[in-house]
């Protein structure tokens, strides 16, 4: 039975998710960017939510976890880590299982971001919530782990079907893209980041992507291609993403 997911703009640049198990009616979110946003939204669909499943500590995806919870009676799982903002429900890491009705749900490890960031892959649907690990044309910034960690974490990430949509939890992919063009001049990049420009021009939303799309375009993931255009050339693929992610962090787009 497949998996219904709202998006939903919130904050400055997030994206809220809302999923729903068909086959049972249970909701979930992903994070809890925006609380008031989350629960407006559910009053919308009428969905009643079960579970909070958080990607990583951070304020905005697990400062609303109290306000959601208090409102909705949902529990919340997610790594360890966001103890360090409020209490878990449920903690798990990866190759733990997270099941929302008869929705499957993978936990993949995917730390650099934040040392304890999780991803959730429901195989099935072919969906995977990356939350700061993976973006349409980025990656998250390395604020806790080093470039070997975040390297295994897309590593795990770009091995998943290429046809996985990958829900990321910011609208970044136009500024993504302006760096992009400045480290790699492949013409499949060119194209998409036309479409991403004029996509964002109507004020559409650049997410979901896929693994595929990424694989093909992302200049992260295609670091050891591009080792040489940054300064990197013969160095191991990890030195060559940790290459790449500095020069977007002093990126002047
Ligand atoms: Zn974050
Ligand atoms: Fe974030």
């Amino acid at each position: 039975m497949p998996l219904d997911v709202h998006q939903f703009p919130c904050l400055s640049d997030n994206y809220g998710f809302l999923i729903r198990d068909r086959a049972t009616g249970l909701a979930a979110c992903i994070d809890t960017p925006d609380a008031k946003a989350i629960l407006a939204e559910l009053g919308k669909l009428g969905w009643k939510l079960s579970l909070i499943l958080n990607t990583h500590w951070h304020p905005d995806h697990a400062g609303g976890n109290a306000e959601v919870a208090a409102a909705t009676g949902a529990s919340s799982v997610g790594p360890a880590e966001v103890e360090r903002l409020i209490p878990v429900d449920r903690k798990v890491g990866g190759g733990d299982t997270v099941m929302l009705g008869e929705t499957r749900f993978d936990v993949i490890d995917s730390g650099g971001h934040t040392l304890q960031h999780i991803a959730y892959h429901d195989a099935a649907d072919h969906v995977a919530f990356v939350g700061d690990t993976l973006f349409a044309l980025g990656c998250g910034r390395l604020f806790e782990g080093d470039a070997e960690q975040m390297w295994a974490s897309l590593q795990r990430l770009a091995a998943l079907p290429d046809d996985t949509r990958v829900y990321c939890a910011h609208e970044y992919t136009a500024s993504n893209a302006r760096f992009a063009l400045s480290v790699d001049d492949d013409p499949a990049l060119k194209a998409r980041a036309d479409a991403v420009f004029a996509a964002r021009e109507r004020g559409e939303a650049t997410v979901p992507t896929t693994i595929g799309a990424e694989k093909a375009t992302n200049p992260f993931l295609r670091a050891p291609l591009l080792a040489a255009r940054v300064g990197a050339a013969g160095r191991a693929a990890h030195e060559a993403f940790g290459t790449v992610r500095a020069a977007k962090d002093n990126f002047k787009g």
